[in-house]
């Protein structure tokens, strides 16, 4: 039997990982100029550490994790996210004496064993942010502008949908009157929102079955069971993203799939997805370092994936890029000239391209022909005899003879 790839696992071919190459540098520098700089965490972390922030009833940690046990016996899973690995390593390396807030971005491939769909994959990726050691409802604005400005230089049309969860002090109030909402129409839920009354019934503000929408359609809004700080938290986020243009909508069913979440959270939104429609999203997570035994640090922060950016900009590919030269090389003496001089060539920012093969003139021209070379040097025998090259210009089919001499060449291509 032949061996194929892992369901819900995409292979990358050039035309999506240049298209991707050239997105992430846009989003990359876009981030440093916030303020935002590089991370990487191991792609492999322990189990214990997404229980703890995730929650075991959470469905990641319940069903979705790859998890393998190592050599030493250590329980590791594959990151479904990158926010735990995050707040470890801020505490690990005692980052905070850095001095706050702390911002960092990462980009890497994460994994979730869900049902594969349409924008739904087991490995995907994510371009995200994290701004620790802030409790300033500022930097929610600061966060949500650099989301807004990232989905804007894909030209993508995106809502941005922001609610508020409240805090420790207002939050159980809320849930309770939620509860005892969803209760008295469970036999109106679907059956995983049944479910989710037992283990969270915030999410069932999340559901997309028909069913459930009618339901909590009139469900209490968090906003309304907000305590004094988390009101004017909230309201000194939405008001100052009206003075700065960025567009929102109030959205009271806004849940967010991560539990750890508390006041802002946001998501956006594409019409152009289907039902995976979500671009990213984010919110605070000010409970979170405690929740690993850490000492207690706001932070905020987002992640977008960038399967679902691509496919949402309308290029998912782009064009593989034309080479400036092709070197046709007929006989060993001429191959290692010729490489010699691809590299000399290369060291200047030409694209190089040769056919190794040893191939006749006619299948390497085709070969040059295929890769949209702007030019192709010809070198054979008679060609090192005399120290010279034919030198071809495929956009006019004009050529000639030059000294094979590195200057002369380059010159010849950059007129
Ligand atoms: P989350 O980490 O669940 O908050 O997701 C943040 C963003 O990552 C989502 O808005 C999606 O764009 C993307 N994402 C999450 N899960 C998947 C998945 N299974 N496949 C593809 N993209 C995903």
């Amino acid at each position: 039997m032949k061996i194929t790839n892992i369901k819900g696992m995409e292979d990358l071919l050039p035309e999506r990982m240049l298209r991707w190459k050239e997105g992430l540098e846009k989003i990359e520098n876009l981030a440093l100029s916030y303020g935002y700089l590089p991370i990487k965490t191991p792609i492999l972390q322990r189990i214990e550490l997404f229980k703890r922030v995730l929650g075991e009833a959470s469905d990641i940690v319940n069903k979705e994790m790859y998890s393998l046990t190592d050599k030493g016996g250590r329980e590791l899973v594959l990151k479904p996210e990158e926010t735990a690995s995050v707040a470890r390593m801020f505490n690990e390396h005692n980052l905070s004496f850095r001095g706050l807030p702390q911002r960092y971005y990462y980009f890497s491939s994460y994994y979730r064993q869900e049902k594969p769909q349409k924008g739904r994959l087991r490995e995907f990726h994510q371009f995200g942010i994290e701004s620790i050691g802030s409790s300033s409802p500022f930097m929610d604005v600061e966060v949500i502008t650099l989301y807004y400005e990232i989905i804007k230089l894909f030209d993508i049309d995106v809502k941005i949908r922001i609610n508020s969860l409240g805090c420790k002090k207002c939050r159980p109030l809320y849930r309770k009157e939620l509860e005892i909402y969803l209760r008295d129409r469970k036999d109106d839920l679907c059956d995983d929102c049944k479910r989710r009354l037992e283990t969270n019934p915030l999410r069932v503000l999340d559901c997309k079955n028909e069913k459930c929408i009618r339901v909590t359609a009139d469900a209490p809004k968090s906003e309304d069971f907000l305590c004094d700080d988390c009101r004017k938290h909230h309201e000194a986020v939405l008001e100052s993203l009206d003075e700065l243009n960025i567009p929102y909508v109030k959205d009271p069913k806004l849940v967010r799939g991560l539990d750890y979440y508390n006041r802002t959270i946001f998501e956006g939104e594409s019409s152009k997805l289907g039902a995976q429609s979500a671009v990213g999203g984010g919110g605070r997570y000010d409970y979170l370092m405690e929740q690993l035994e850490w000492k207690p640090m706001p932070a905020v922060g987002f992640a977008i994936g960038m399967e679902r950016l691509m496919m949402a900009s309308g290029k998912e590919e782009t064009s593989l890029p034309p080479i400036d030269l092709f070197i046709a090389a007929i006989g060993k003496d001429s191959i290692i000239k010729g490489m010699d001089l691809a590299r000399e060539l290369r060291k200047k920012g030409f694209s190089v391209f040769m056919d190794l093969s040893d191939r006749s003139l006619k299948s390497q021209m085709k070969q040059a022909n295929k890769k949209d070379a702007r030019f192709v040097i010809i070198i054979g025998d008679t060609e090192i005899s005399e120290n010279k090259v034919i030198i071809k210009d495929m956009a006019n089919g004009s050529q000639k003879d030059i000294d094979m001499d590195v200057e002369t060449i380059s010159k010849e291509m950059s007129v």
